[in-house]
């Protein structure tokens, strides 16, 4: 499979490239060239094969004729061994034909190990076969620092260095990053805000020397590799749900719209989708979009939700391309009028072919406490903020009751213990494996927001090549 950019500017790339850089040099996002499909008769229904080997089908397309297709399968064997629901990724009734799709069951109780504990070991792979080694720099505002930790903790070919903003991230979220003893593993507590965070990592990558001699990588949600494995459970979930026949409405608490555009991907693929209902807190800039057809930005508010609280969402840029029949030069043009002036607007066919798939909508905190709260009254079930938003979206979108409703739950309660409790009273507990996360003893480092504090001390503490 050979990639291209949305924006057109850069020659068409293999898997393992992708993989590697991220982001497009053209400032595009990697897309196939083509959409592969996959019969879901084939695959089988639920239960006759293992959520590896149906993650293995669906990736094999994406990484033909890449050092990883030989491998895959074992790669996605490994990664879903240890997760703690023997079903991977299971579907829950929450209400007569209403599901919840559980994506907490990984080592950092996030959706995101979902995808990362794939993303390290094929990274890993096309590193060694390279005979190369690589330095990842990420920021975090707390679950995709530890997703990342977990999936690169240990593994030779790579160092990890996550910048957190200090004392604003939950201590579950801290500790789950700081008590990780891997030597390649490096944690950084910023005197400042998340933003803050970002804009040194983002000064670090555009600094041409130490992008060269680090080897700087990102495993941030534009990549591709993170689409593709999150496309999977999609797919497994219409295979329980009557697929390839019977359509489902799904409903995705949304950031950086990489979820949600995962199910797009596996909805290319074959699987089929009445709606991808687009859950907003209070940060709401795609239900505004949803609403007008203007992708106006804002000022982020903090809300419940955190891992929500995002101004821009940056894998739409993939579904205009699709919406605007892969013209790269229209989405480059769009791409350059949010640049300048904070906007652009969606029109004619294109806004039509999104609306045909997608809708949006938001639900404030007041809200999003208030559905935590009945759910517990009605199920004793404890829910996760970021879940109780894809639930209140998800129900706002009318549908014919015989159209299974799916939400999918990105976190673990216990991730967010302060929300939990302010809805319902009682205390999520961590799972067994996380139980002694408070007497781990923490690893880290606490330094200035200083662009040239933080590039010496990558300097100095990453293993000499
Ligand atoms: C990252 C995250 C999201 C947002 O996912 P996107 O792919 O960025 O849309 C939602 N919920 C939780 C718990 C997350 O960690």
């Amino acid at each position: 499979m050979r990639y291209v950019s949305t924006r057109g500017g850069v020659p068409k790339v293999g898997f393992d490239e992708v993989l590697l850089t991220g982001l497009a040099g053209d400032g595009g996002l990697y897309v196939p060239e083509k959409w592969p499909e996959i019969d879901l008769r084939k695959l089988g229904r639920s239960g006759e094969a293992s959520y590896a080997e149906v993650a293995a089908n669906v990736m094999m397309p994406f990484v033909k004729g890449s050092v990883i297709e030989p491998e895959l399968f074992e790669i996605t064997n490994a990664a879903y061994a240890g997760f703690s629901d023997p079903a991977v990724a299971p579907l829950v009734e929450l209400a007569p034909n209403e599901w919840l799709l559980e994506l907490f069951h990984g080592p950092t109780l996030s959706f995101k190990d979902y995808a990362l504990q794939v993303v390290g070991p094929m990274l890993e792979r096309v590193l060694n076969a390279r005979s190369a080694s690589a330095t990842i720099v990420g920021a975090t505002s707390g679950d995709t620092g530890s997703a990342a930790i977990e999936a690169c903790k240990g593994r030779e070919a790579m160092s990890i260095f996550v910048l957190h903003p200090k004392n604003r991230i939950s201590d579950v979220q801290r500790r789950q990053m700081t008590t990780v003893t891997a030597d390649n593993v490096f944690n950084i507590a910023i005197d400042g805000t998340f933003d803050d965070c970002q804009t040194l990592v983002k000064a670090l990558f555009s600094n041409k020397s130490a992008r060269e001699e680090l080897q700087l990588s990102a495993i941030n949600s534009i990549n591709w590799a993170r689409i593709i494995a999150q496309a999977v459970y999609y797919v497994s979930t219409s295979l329980v749900l009557g697929g390839p026949e019977k359509r489902a409405v799904y409903s995705v608490p949304t950031g950086n719209f990489g979820n949600v555009y995962a199910g797009y991907t596996a909805h290319c693929m074959g699987v089929p989708v009445e709606c991808f209902v687009v859950g907003s807190n209070s940060n709401d800039i795609l239900t505004r979009y949803f609403e007008s057809g203007a992708m106006t930005a804002a000022d982020v508010v903090p809300t419940l939700s955190p891992a929500m609280d995002i101004q821009i969402s940056s894998n739409f840029e993939r579904l205009l391309f699709e919406a605007y029949d892969r013209n790269s030069i229209a989405v480059a043009g769009l791409m350059a009028s949010f640049k300048k002036d904070g906007q652009y607007t969606v029109a004619g066919e294109a806004r039509s072919f999104i609306d045909s798939l997608f809708c949006g909508y938001r639900i404030d905190d007041k809200g999003a406490l208030a559905v935590m709260r009945r759910i517990y009254e009605g199920t004793g079930k404890l829910i996760d903020p970021h879940t109780a938003v894809g639930i209140a979206c998800g129900r706002q979108f009318s549908v014919q009751p015989t159209v299974p409703r799916v939400t999918i739950a990105t976190a673990h309660p216990a991730k967010f213990t302060d929300a939990v409790q302010l809805a319902t009273g009682v205390k999520p507990e961590l799972p067994n494996t996380l139980s002694d996360l408070f007497e781990r003893p923490e690893n880290y480092v606490c330094l200035p927001n200083d662009i040239d504090v933080i590039t010496d001390y990558i300097y100095s503490e990453r293993p000499s090549p």
